[in-house]
């Protein structure tokens, strides 16, 4: 996955969905990477582009990520984000 200087919560939105990613909490587990190649591409920068799949398999393929590093919220009002620390 990349490195990233900031720990900060970083966004990408795209019509129906926004994916936050929070480089911190990220174990390099790459249940993204191996679920959604399209959406998830450590090469590409920005790396995540929430446009490249359907809002479902977004949500599905996030919910694997077992570090909480990224979360959504779906204009249908779904949520994820980490739990407190
Ligand atoms: S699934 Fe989560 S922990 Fe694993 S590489 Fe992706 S963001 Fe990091």
């Amino acid at each position: 996955m990349p490195h990233e200087k900031s720990d900060a919560i970083r966004e990408y939105s795209a019509p129906g969905v926004t994916i936050t990613w929070e480089p911190g909490r990220c174990r390099h587990a790459q249940e993204c990477v191996h679920g959604l190649p399209a959406v998830f591409d450590r090469d590409r920068r920005p790396w995540i582009d929430p446009s490249a799949a359907s809002v479902d398999d977004i949500v599905d393929v996030i919910d694997r990520c077992p570090s909480y590093a990224l979360g959504y919220r779906t204009g249908d009002g779904r949520t994820r984000t980490a739990p407190p620390a």
